[in-house]
Protein backbone atom coordinates (compact mmCIF):
# COMPACT_ATOMS: atom_id res chain seq x y z
CA UNK A 1 0.00 0.00 0.00
CA UNK A 2 2.57 2.57 -0.79
CA UNK A 3 0.27 5.55 -1.45
CA UNK A 4 -1.78 5.50 1.27
CA UNK A 5 -0.49 7.76 3.85
CA UNK A 6 -0.56 7.06 7.87
CA UNK A 7 -4.17 8.67 8.63
CA UNK A 8 -6.02 7.51 5.31
CA UNK A 9 -4.42 3.70 6.62
CA UNK A 10 -5.94 4.60 10.09
CA UNK A 11 -8.75 5.50 9.10
CA UNK A 12 -9.45 2.29 6.40
CA UNK A 13 -8.15 0.20 9.32
CA UNK A 14 -11.29 1.92 11.46
CA UNK A 15 -13.62 1.08 9.06
CA UNK A 16 -12.26 -2.20 8.63
CA UNK A 17 -12.50 -3.26 12.29
CA UNK A 18 -8.95 -2.49 13.07
CA UNK A 19 -7.70 -5.15 10.55
CA UNK A 20 -7.11 -8.40 11.57
CA UNK A 21 -8.20 -7.35 15.31
CA UNK A 22 -11.90 -8.46 16.96
CA UNK A 23 -13.65 -6.36 18.25
CA UNK A 24 -15.74 -7.22 21.59
CA UNK A 25 -19.36 -6.41 21.63
CA UNK A 26 -18.72 -3.77 24.50
CA UNK A 27 -16.90 -1.62 22.01
CA UNK A 28 -18.37 -2.08 18.90
CA UNK A 29 -21.79 -0.54 20.27
CA UNK A 30 -23.32 -3.96 19.85
CA UNK A 31 -23.98 -3.95 23.61
CA UNK A 32 -24.18 -1.43 26.05
CA UNK A 33 -20.68 -0.48 28.02
CA UNK A 34 -21.77 -2.92 30.93
CA UNK A 35 -23.22 -5.76 29.01
CA UNK A 36 -20.03 -8.21 28.63
CA UNK A 37 -18.77 -8.14 32.12
CA UNK A 38 -20.48 -10.27 34.81
CA UNK A 39 -22.15 -13.50 33.16
CA UNK A 40 -18.84 -15.58 33.16
CA UNK A 41 -17.55 -14.10 35.91
CA UNK A 42 -16.65 -15.41 39.42
CA UNK A 43 -16.92 -12.63 41.21
CA UNK A 44 -18.99 -12.57 44.06
CA UNK A 45 -20.11 -9.91 46.55
CA UNK A 46 -16.21 -8.78 46.97
CA UNK A 47 -17.04 -7.65 43.37
CA UNK A 48 -18.10 -4.07 41.99
CA UNK A 49 -21.12 -3.42 39.81
CA UNK A 50 -20.63 -3.67 36.34
CA UNK A 51 -18.82 -0.56 35.34
CA UNK A 52 -19.62 1.89 32.35
CA UNK A 53 -17.24 4.06 30.62
CA UNK A 54 -17.94 8.03 30.81
CA UNK A 55 -16.41 11.07 29.68
CA UNK A 56 -15.70 11.54 25.72
CA UNK A 57 -15.75 8.30 24.18
CA UNK A 58 -14.29 7.39 20.75
CA UNK A 59 -13.93 4.16 19.17
CA UNK A 60 -12.96 2.65 15.73
CA UNK A 61 -16.40 3.45 13.91
CA UNK A 62 -16.01 7.41 14.72
CA UNK A 63 -15.07 9.83 12.56
CA UNK A 64 -12.71 11.58 14.77
CA UNK A 65 -11.05 8.04 15.36
CA UNK A 66 -7.52 8.61 13.69
CA UNK A 67 -7.23 11.56 14.46
CA UNK A 68 -7.71 10.37 18.65
CA UNK A 69 -5.16 7.85 18.63
CA UNK A 70 -2.57 9.38 16.86
CA UNK A 71 0.49 10.50 18.84
CA UNK A 72 3.03 13.24 18.30
CA UNK A 73 5.78 10.34 17.13
CA UNK A 74 4.08 9.24 14.03
CA UNK A 75 6.36 6.39 13.67
CA UNK A 76 4.51 4.54 16.10
CA UNK A 77 0.22 2.81 14.93
CA UNK A 78 -1.88 1.35 17.28
CA UNK A 79 -5.56 0.89 17.44
CA UNK A 80 -6.94 1.21 20.68
CA UNK A 81 -10.34 -0.49 20.90
CA UNK A 82 -11.63 2.04 22.66
CA UNK A 83 -10.15 6.21 23.95
CA UNK A 84 -12.23 7.71 26.88
CA UNK A 85 -11.09 11.27 26.89
CA UNK A 86 -11.61 11.59 30.91
CA UNK A 87 -13.92 15.06 31.71
CA UNK A 88 -13.53 14.45 35.34
CA UNK A 89 -11.47 11.74 37.82
CA UNK A 90 -14.98 9.66 38.07
CA UNK A 91 -14.42 8.99 34.33
CA UNK A 92 -11.35 7.74 35.30
CA UNK A 93 -12.48 5.57 38.49
CA UNK A 94 -15.10 4.04 35.58
CA UNK A 95 -12.34 3.53 32.57
CA UNK A 96 -9.53 1.61 35.04
CA UNK A 97 -12.70 -0.46 37.07
CA UNK A 98 -14.20 -0.99 33.01
CA UNK A 99 -10.65 -2.41 31.87
CA UNK A 100 -10.53 -4.49 34.72
CA UNK A 101 -14.12 -6.28 34.56
CA UNK A 102 -13.49 -6.97 30.97
CA UNK A 103 -10.03 -7.50 31.27
CA UNK A 104 -9.04 -5.57 28.77
CA UNK A 105 -5.54 -4.07 28.47
CA UNK A 106 -4.72 -0.44 29.53
CA UNK A 107 -2.77 2.79 29.01
CA UNK A 108 -2.82 6.02 30.68
CA UNK A 109 -2.32 9.01 27.98
CA UNK A 110 -1.84 12.81 28.06
CA UNK A 111 0.11 14.81 25.91
CA UNK A 112 0.92 11.93 23.28
CA UNK A 113 4.59 12.75 23.17
CA UNK A 114 5.21 9.10 24.35
CA UNK A 115 8.67 8.28 22.10
CA UNK A 116 8.07 4.83 22.14
CA UNK A 117 4.59 4.63 21.50
CA UNK A 118 3.52 3.59 24.93
CA UNK A 119 0.52 5.78 25.68
CA UNK A 120 -1.71 3.75 23.27
CA UNK A 121 -2.24 -0.10 22.62
CA UNK A 122 -3.76 -2.07 20.15
CA UNK A 123 -6.57 -4.19 21.23
CA UNK A 124 -6.80 -2.07 24.67
CA UNK A 125 -8.29 0.83 26.34
CA UNK A 126 -6.38 4.42 26.27
CA UNK A 127 -7.24 6.52 29.27
CA UNK A 128 -6.72 9.82 28.23
CA UNK A 129 -6.52 12.83 30.42
CA UNK A 130 -5.64 15.54 28.23
CA UNK A 131 -9.29 17.40 28.52
CA UNK A 132 -8.36 17.56 32.51
CA UNK A 133 -7.48 21.60 31.98
CA UNK A 134 -8.41 22.96 35.64
CA UNK A 135 -5.78 25.07 37.02
CA UNK A 136 -5.91 26.57 40.73
CA UNK A 137 -3.00 28.63 41.47
CA UNK A 138 -2.71 30.10 45.27
CA UNK A 139 -0.25 33.08 44.29
CA UNK A 140 0.41 33.75 48.00
CA UNK A 141 1.92 30.70 48.47
CA UNK A 142 3.05 29.46 44.64
CA UNK A 143 0.72 26.58 45.45
CA UNK A 144 -0.49 25.40 41.59
CA UNK A 145 -3.15 22.63 41.59
CA UNK A 146 -3.64 22.20 37.96
CA UNK A 147 -5.50 19.18 35.93
CA UNK A 148 -2.80 16.17 34.15
CA UNK A 149 -4.09 17.45 31.06
CA UNK A 150 -2.27 20.50 30.71
CA UNK A 151 0.51 20.45 28.49
CA UNK A 152 4.05 22.21 28.78
CA UNK A 153 3.13 25.33 27.47
CA UNK A 154 -0.57 26.14 29.28
CA UNK A 155 1.43 25.20 32.61
CA UNK A 156 4.05 28.05 31.76
CA UNK A 157 1.36 30.67 30.66
CA UNK A 158 -0.58 30.01 33.61
CA UNK A 159 2.63 30.19 36.07
CA UNK A 160 3.80 32.85 34.47
CA UNK A 161 0.89 34.85 34.34
CA UNK A 162 1.80 35.17 38.16
CA UNK A 163 5.23 35.63 38.05
CA UNK A 164 6.09 32.01 39.05
CA UNK A 165 7.35 28.95 37.22
CA UNK A 166 8.59 24.98 37.82
CA UNK A 167 10.62 23.64 35.40
CA UNK A 168 9.39 21.83 32.08
CA UNK A 169 10.82 20.71 29.10
CA UNK A 170 11.01 22.60 26.06
CA UNK A 171 8.35 22.08 23.69
CA UNK A 172 5.18 23.72 24.82
CA UNK A 173 3.01 20.46 23.00
CA UNK A 174 4.54 18.17 25.50
CA UNK A 175 2.27 16.73 28.66
CA UNK A 176 2.94 18.18 31.80
CA UNK A 177 2.42 14.98 33.43
CA UNK A 178 4.56 12.69 31.69
CA UNK A 179 7.48 15.41 31.54
CA UNK A 180 6.98 15.39 35.36
CA UNK A 181 6.49 12.10 36.00
CA UNK A 182 9.56 10.82 34.73
CA UNK A 183 11.46 13.73 35.90
CA UNK A 184 11.19 16.81 33.75
CA UNK A 185 14.42 18.50 32.35
CA UNK A 186 14.52 21.98 31.33
CA UNK A 187 16.00 25.17 31.18
CA UNK A 188 15.19 26.03 34.67
CA UNK A 189 16.33 22.73 36.03
CA UNK A 190 19.61 23.92 37.37
CA UNK A 191 17.53 27.30 39.22
CA UNK A 192 14.86 25.27 40.55
CA UNK A 193 15.50 21.35 40.28
CA UNK A 194 13.72 18.90 37.74
CA UNK A 195 9.91 19.13 37.79
CA UNK A 196 9.51 16.23 39.38
CA UNK A 197 11.27 18.19 42.80
CA UNK A 198 8.50 20.83 42.41
CA UNK A 199 5.75 17.90 42.69
CA UNK A 200 4.40 18.16 46.51
CA UNK A 201 0.48 16.17 45.46
CA UNK A 202 -1.37 14.23 42.86
CA UNK A 203 -4.64 12.92 42.48
CA UNK A 204 -4.02 9.34 41.31
CA UNK A 205 -6.69 6.81 40.35
CA UNK A 206 -5.19 3.12 41.48
CA UNK A 207 -6.59 -0.47 41.46
CA UNK A 208 -8.62 -1.91 44.06
CA UNK A 209 -9.69 -4.73 45.11
CA UNK A 210 -10.41 -7.79 42.82
CA UNK A 211 -11.77 -5.43 40.07
CA UNK A 212 -12.25 -1.46 41.35
CA UNK A 213 -10.75 1.41 41.19
CA UNK A 214 -10.46 4.72 43.51
CA UNK A 215 -8.84 8.11 43.62
CA UNK A 216 -6.19 8.67 46.05
CA UNK A 217 -4.18 11.22 47.07
CA UNK A 218 -0.21 11.47 47.40
CA UNK A 219 1.55 13.76 49.05
CA UNK A 220 4.20 14.15 51.83
CA UNK A 221 1.37 13.13 54.58
CA UNK A 222 -0.87 10.72 52.49
CA UNK A 223 0.93 7.93 50.75
CA UNK A 224 3.88 9.78 50.73
CA UNK A 225 5.82 6.57 49.20
CA UNK A 226 3.39 7.11 45.99
CA UNK A 227 5.05 10.85 45.69
CA UNK A 228 8.22 9.41 46.11
CA UNK A 229 7.88 7.21 42.94
CA UNK A 230 5.73 9.67 40.74
CA UNK A 231 9.03 11.97 41.23
CA UNK A 232 10.40 10.19 38.18
CA UNK A 233 8.70 6.68 37.92
CA UNK A 234 4.92 7.55 37.34
CA UNK A 235 4.28 7.07 33.84
CA UNK A 236 1.68 4.64 33.20
CA UNK A 237 3.35 2.58 36.07
CA UNK A 238 1.19 2.86 39.25
CA UNK A 239 -1.91 4.83 38.50
CA UNK A 240 -3.52 7.41 36.72
CA UNK A 241 -2.55 10.91 37.88
CA UNK A 242 -5.67 13.60 37.50
CA UNK A 243 -3.99 16.39 38.82
CA UNK A 244 -0.70 17.32 39.51
CA UNK A 245 0.28 19.97 42.75
CA UNK A 246 3.35 21.95 42.61
CA UNK A 247 5.19 24.38 44.63
CA UNK A 248 6.10 27.17 42.06
CA UNK A 249 8.82 29.35 42.86
CA UNK A 250 9.01 33.04 41.96
CA UNK A 251 9.93 34.16 38.59
CA UNK A 252 9.87 37.35 37.11
CA UNK A 253 12.12 37.90 34.07
CA UNK A 254 15.14 36.15 32.50
CA UNK A 255 17.41 36.31 29.66
CA UNK A 256 17.60 33.88 26.81
CA UNK A 257 20.22 33.91 24.25
CA UNK A 258 20.86 32.87 20.93
CA UNK A 259 23.93 31.56 19.35
CA UNK A 260 24.74 29.81 16.22
CA UNK A 261 27.71 28.62 13.97
CA UNK A 262 28.15 27.73 10.94
CA UNK A 263 29.29 24.55 10.52
CA UNK A 264 30.96 22.01 12.46
CA UNK A 265 34.94 23.35 12.16
CA UNK A 266 34.92 24.24 16.07
CA UNK A 267 32.80 21.44 17.18
CA UNK A 268 35.85 20.18 19.28
CA UNK A 269 36.30 23.45 20.75
CA UNK A 270 33.12 24.53 21.64
CA UNK A 271 31.78 21.34 23.11
CA UNK A 272 34.63 21.05 25.38
CA UNK A 273 34.71 24.54 26.32
CA UNK A 274 30.61 24.18 27.02
CA UNK A 275 31.04 20.77 29.04
CA UNK A 276 33.64 22.45 31.06
CA UNK A 277 31.68 25.71 32.15
CA UNK A 278 28.10 25.60 31.26
CA UNK A 279 27.00 22.74 33.54
CA UNK A 280 29.58 24.22 36.42
CA UNK A 281 28.54 28.36 36.42
CA UNK A 282 26.08 30.18 38.51
CA UNK A 283 23.06 27.91 39.15
CA UNK A 284 20.63 30.13 37.51
CA UNK A 285 22.11 29.79 33.95
CA UNK A 286 19.78 26.47 32.24
CA UNK A 287 21.76 25.72 28.71
CA UNK A 288 21.90 23.48 25.90
CA UNK A 289 23.47 22.37 22.84
CA UNK A 290 22.26 21.40 19.25
CA UNK A 291 24.69 19.98 17.05
CA UNK A 292 23.13 19.97 13.64
CA UNK A 293 25.21 19.21 10.16
CA UNK A 294 24.93 22.79 9.08
CA UNK A 295 25.51 24.36 12.26
CA UNK A 296 26.25 24.37 16.14
CA UNK A 297 23.24 26.24 18.19
CA UNK A 298 23.53 27.34 21.66
CA UNK A 299 20.50 27.91 23.70
CA UNK A 300 20.69 29.47 27.13
CA UNK A 301 18.60 31.05 29.94
CA UNK A 302 19.34 32.93 32.91
CA UNK A 303 17.10 33.42 35.44
CA UNK A 304 16.54 36.47 36.75
CA UNK A 305 19.47 37.24 34.49
CA UNK A 306 20.12 40.32 32.38
CA UNK A 307 21.60 40.28 28.35
CA UNK A 308 24.87 41.57 30.24
CA UNK A 309 25.18 38.94 32.51
CA UNK A 310 24.23 35.87 30.03
CA UNK A 311 26.96 37.28 27.91
CA UNK A 312 29.37 37.30 30.25
CA UNK A 313 28.66 33.81 32.01
CA UNK A 314 28.92 32.07 28.30
CA UNK A 315 31.72 34.71 27.32
CA UNK A 316 34.58 31.51 27.36
CA UNK A 317 32.11 29.84 24.47
CA UNK A 318 30.88 32.48 22.96
CA UNK A 319 34.54 33.78 22.38
CA UNK A 320 35.19 30.84 19.90
CA UNK A 321 35.06 32.16 16.71
CA UNK A 322 32.44 34.55 15.86
CA UNK A 323 29.29 33.03 16.29
CA UNK A 324 25.59 35.15 15.92
CA UNK A 325 24.42 36.16 18.65
CA UNK A 326 20.99 37.49 19.81
CA UNK A 327 19.65 38.19 23.35
CA UNK A 328 16.35 38.98 24.70
CA UNK A 329 15.23 39.32 27.71
CA UNK A 330 11.30 39.48 29.25
CA UNK A 331 8.54 37.44 31.14
CA UNK A 332 9.68 33.86 31.05
CA UNK A 333 6.11 32.86 29.44
CA UNK A 334 6.93 35.24 26.91
CA UNK A 335 10.33 34.24 25.88
CA UNK A 336 9.08 29.84 26.03
CA UNK A 337 6.08 30.86 23.54
CA UNK A 338 8.94 32.96 21.69
CA UNK A 339 10.81 29.85 21.06
CA UNK A 340 8.41 27.15 19.87
CA UNK A 341 7.62 25.71 16.83
CA UNK A 342 4.19 24.60 15.78
CA UNK A 343 3.85 20.68 15.56
CA UNK A 344 2.28 20.90 12.22
CA UNK A 345 6.21 22.08 10.83
CA UNK A 346 7.74 19.12 12.63
CA UNK A 347 8.87 15.60 11.07
CA UNK A 348 6.23 12.78 11.18
CA UNK A 349 8.71 10.30 12.62
CA UNK A 350 11.48 10.49 15.33
CA UNK A 351 13.86 8.33 17.02
CA UNK A 352 16.31 9.49 20.35
CA UNK A 353 18.54 7.48 22.79
CA UNK A 354 18.86 9.05 25.93
CA UNK A 355 21.81 8.65 27.88
CA UNK A 356 23.25 10.54 30.76
CA UNK A 357 27.38 11.50 31.62
CA UNK A 358 28.80 12.33 34.94
CA UNK A 359 32.53 13.09 33.22
CA UNK A 360 33.41 15.45 30.43
CA UNK A 361 33.62 13.30 27.15
CA UNK A 362 37.42 13.15 25.73
CA UNK A 363 38.02 14.64 22.44
CA UNK A 364 37.75 10.98 20.94
CA UNK A 365 33.65 10.59 22.10
CA UNK A 366 33.69 14.66 20.85
CA UNK A 367 35.19 13.11 17.14
CA UNK A 368 32.66 10.70 17.36
CA UNK A 369 29.61 13.04 17.81
CA UNK A 370 31.28 15.09 14.35
CA UNK A 371 31.24 11.86 12.52
CA UNK A 372 27.90 10.57 13.26
CA UNK A 373 26.75 13.97 12.87
CA UNK A 374 28.52 14.37 9.62
CA UNK A 375 26.59 11.47 8.36
CA UNK A 376 22.86 12.36 9.72
CA UNK A 377 20.03 10.88 8.02
CA UNK A 378 17.83 14.47 7.57
CA UNK A 379 18.40 17.57 8.41
CA UNK A 380 16.38 16.83 11.59
CA UNK A 381 18.92 15.22 13.17
CA UNK A 382 21.03 16.64 15.80
CA UNK A 383 23.20 15.88 18.71
CA UNK A 384 21.04 17.71 22.00
CA UNK A 385 23.18 18.02 25.14
CA UNK A 386 21.19 19.77 28.24
CA UNK A 387 23.54 20.97 31.01
CA UNK A 388 23.16 19.24 34.43
CA UNK A 389 26.05 19.81 37.28
CA UNK A 390 26.31 22.31 40.00
CA UNK A 391 23.02 23.32 40.61
CA UNK A 392 19.04 22.83 42.20
CA UNK A 393 19.03 19.57 40.81
CA UNK A 394 21.83 17.88 42.67
CA UNK A 395 19.53 18.24 45.88
CA UNK A 396 16.45 15.83 46.50
CA UNK A 397 12.87 17.52 47.00
CA UNK A 398 11.69 17.35 50.46
CA UNK A 399 10.13 13.73 50.61
CA UNK A 400 12.94 12.63 48.42
CA UNK A 401 12.54 11.09 44.45
CA UNK A 402 12.93 8.11 42.29
CA UNK A 403 14.80 10.78 40.27
CA UNK A 404 18.26 9.37 40.01
CA UNK A 405 20.58 11.44 37.92
CA UNK A 406 21.24 14.28 40.39
CA UNK A 407 25.59 13.63 39.72
CA UNK A 408 24.96 14.23 35.96
CA UNK A 409 27.27 16.39 34.35
CA UNK A 410 25.25 16.91 31.40
CA UNK A 411 21.89 15.38 29.41
CA UNK A 412 22.63 13.99 25.62
CA UNK A 413 20.30 12.12 23.31
CA UNK A 414 20.90 11.45 19.49
CA UNK A 415 18.02 12.11 17.75
CA UNK A 416 16.54 12.21 13.98
CA UNK A 417 13.62 13.41 12.46
CA UNK A 418 12.06 12.81 9.19
CA UNK A 419 9.09 12.33 7.09
CA UNK A 420 6.34 14.77 6.11
CA UNK A 421 3.74 15.16 8.99
CA UNK A 422 1.56 16.35 5.92
CA UNK A 423 1.68 13.75 3.92
CA UNK A 424 3.29 10.84 6.34
CA UNK A 425 4.43 7.73 4.16
CA UNK A 426 4.65 4.19 6.19
CA UNK A 427 7.24 3.07 4.01
CA UNK A 428 9.27 6.10 4.12
CA UNK A 429 12.98 4.76 3.08
CA UNK A 430 14.72 6.25 5.70
CA UNK A 431 12.93 5.41 8.84
CA UNK A 432 15.58 2.24 8.44
CA UNK A 433 18.42 4.28 8.32
CA UNK A 434 17.98 6.72 10.92
CA UNK A 435 16.81 3.68 13.06
CA UNK A 436 20.33 2.14 12.48
CA UNK A 437 22.01 5.58 12.82
CA UNK A 438 20.57 5.83 15.88
CA UNK A 439 21.10 2.92 17.52
CA UNK A 440 24.76 2.89 16.24
CA UNK A 441 25.67 6.87 16.98
CA UNK A 442 24.35 5.81 20.45
CA UNK A 443 26.56 2.71 20.93
CA UNK A 444 29.70 4.60 20.20
CA UNK A 445 29.22 6.77 22.95
CA UNK A 446 29.23 4.19 25.48
CA UNK A 447 32.06 4.14 26.73
CA UNK A 448 31.38 7.42 27.99
CA UNK A 449 27.78 7.66 29.07
CA UNK A 450 26.11 6.55 32.39
CA UNK A 451 22.80 6.05 32.41
CA UNK A 452 19.54 6.95 30.82
CA UNK A 453 16.15 9.12 30.73
CA UNK A 454 12.85 7.20 31.40
CA UNK A 455 10.92 9.77 29.63
CA UNK A 456 13.33 8.84 26.30
CA UNK A 457 13.10 5.02 26.54
CA UNK A 458 16.20 3.43 25.00
CA UNK A 459 14.07 0.19 23.37
CA UNK A 460 15.89 -2.71 23.75
CA UNK A 461 18.42 -1.69 25.83
CA UNK A 462 19.41 -4.31 28.65
CA UNK A 463 19.62 -3.34 32.61
CA UNK A 464 16.85 -0.50 31.72
CA UNK A 465 15.51 -0.79 35.18
CA UNK A 466 18.94 0.39 36.60
CA UNK A 467 19.94 2.75 33.52
CA UNK A 468 16.78 4.59 34.97
CA UNK A 469 16.58 4.35 38.32
CA UNK A 470 20.06 2.54 39.63
CA UNK A 471 19.29 1.34 43.14
CA UNK A 472 15.92 2.86 43.62
CA UNK A 473 14.25 0.00 41.14
CA UNK A 474 14.37 -2.15 43.96
CA UNK A 475 12.05 0.21 46.11
CA UNK A 476 9.98 1.05 43.22
CA UNK A 477 8.83 -2.52 43.01
CA UNK A 478 7.92 -2.56 46.90
CA UNK A 479 5.86 0.56 46.09
CA UNK A 480 4.31 -1.19 42.69
CA UNK A 481 3.81 -4.14 45.30
CA UNK A 482 1.12 -2.12 46.94
CA UNK A 483 -0.80 0.14 44.73
CA UNK A 484 -0.91 -2.09 41.52
CA UNK A 485 0.03 -5.58 42.85
CA UNK A 486 -1.92 -7.25 40.09
CA UNK A 487 0.44 -5.33 37.25
CA UNK A 488 -2.70 -4.03 35.56
CA UNK A 489 -0.30 -0.42 34.30
CA UNK A 490 2.28 -2.68 32.66
CA UNK A 491 3.94 -1.76 29.48
CA UNK A 492 7.23 -2.81 27.48
CA UNK A 493 9.60 -1.33 30.23
CA UNK A 494 7.07 -0.82 33.02
CA UNK A 495 7.94 -1.53 36.85
CA UNK A 496 7.05 -4.95 38.29
CA UNK A 497 5.77 -5.75 41.32
CA UNK A 498 7.93 -6.84 43.82
CA UNK A 499 6.49 -10.34 43.95
CA UNK A 500 7.05 -11.15 39.70
C1 LIG B 1 9.24 16.91 21.02
C2 LIG B 1 9.62 16.42 22.38
C3 LIG B 1 10.36 17.23 23.21
C4 LIG B 1 10.70 16.79 24.48
N1 LIG B 1 11.42 17.61 25.29
C5 LIG B 1 11.66 17.24 26.55
C6 LIG B 1 12.31 18.13 27.45
O1 LIG B 1 12.70 19.23 27.09
N2 LIG B 1 12.48 17.71 28.72
C7 LIG B 1 12.03 16.50 29.16
O2 LIG B 1 12.20 16.20 30.33
N3 LIG B 1 11.44 15.64 28.31
C8 LIG B 1 11.24 15.98 27.04
N4 LIG B 1 10.61 15.11 26.20
C9 LIG B 1 10.23 13.79 26.68
C10 LIG B 1 8.88 13.88 27.38
O3 LIG B 1 9.09 14.29 28.71
C11 LIG B 1 8.19 12.50 27.37
O4 LIG B 1 7.97 12.12 26.06
C12 LIG B 1 6.89 12.55 28.17
O5 LIG B 1 6.68 11.30 28.76
C13 LIG B 1 5.71 12.90 27.30
O6 LIG B 1 4.58 13.08 28.08
P1 LIG B 1 3.15 13.23 27.38
O7 LIG B 1 2.16 13.39 28.47
O8 LIG B 1 3.20 14.24 26.32
O9 LIG B 1 3.03 11.85 26.62
P2 LIG B 1 2.05 10.61 26.71
O10 LIG B 1 2.34 9.85 25.46
O11 LIG B 1 0.66 11.02 26.91
O12 LIG B 1 2.57 9.84 27.97
C14 LIG B 1 3.93 9.51 28.14
C15 LIG B 1 4.07 8.50 29.28
O13 LIG B 1 3.51 9.04 30.47
C16 LIG B 1 2.41 8.25 30.92
N5 LIG B 1 1.39 9.19 31.40
C17 LIG B 1 0.93 10.27 30.75
N6 LIG B 1 0.02 10.91 31.51
C18 LIG B 1 -0.08 10.20 32.65
C19 LIG B 1 -0.87 10.36 33.81
N7 LIG B 1 -1.74 11.37 33.94
N8 LIG B 1 -0.75 9.45 34.81
C20 LIG B 1 0.13 8.42 34.71
N9 LIG B 1 0.91 8.23 33.62
C21 LIG B 1 0.80 9.11 32.60
C22 LIG B 1 1.98 7.46 29.73
O14 LIG B 1 1.32 6.27 30.10
C23 LIG B 1 3.30 7.21 29.03
O15 LIG B 1 3.97 6.15 29.66
C24 LIG B 1 10.28 15.51 24.92
C25 LIG B 1 9.55 14.69 24.07
C26 LIG B 1 9.22 15.14 22.81
C27 LIG B 1 8.44 14.25 21.92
Amino acid sequence: MPDLSRRDLLKATAAAGAGAVILPAVVTGGMSDVAAYGSGSDCKAECEPPAKLTGRIVRPQDPDYPEASLGWDELFVHYPLVIVFAQETQDVVNALTWARQNNVSLRVRSGRHALEGWSNVDNGIVIDVSELKSTHIDTATGIAKVGAGLNQGEAVAALAKHDLAVTTGTEDSVGLSGATLGGGLGFLLRYLGMACDSLVGAEVVVPTGIDGAKAIKADLNNNSDLLWALRGAGNGNYGIVTSLTYKASPLKSVAYLTATWDGLSDLQGIFDTWQRTAPLSDFRLGSQLEIHKSQILLFAVLAEGTAAEIRHLLDPILSIDTPDVAVQTGNWGDIYAGFQTPVADEPAFWKFFSQFTTDPFPKKAISIIRSFINDAPSEDSNYFTQAFGTGAQTKQPRGGSAFNHRDALFYAEPGAGWGDRANPDCDDPTTPIAQAWIAEFSQALRPYVNGAYVNVPNIGMQEWETAYWGSNFDRLRRIKQKYDPQNIFQYEQSVPPASC
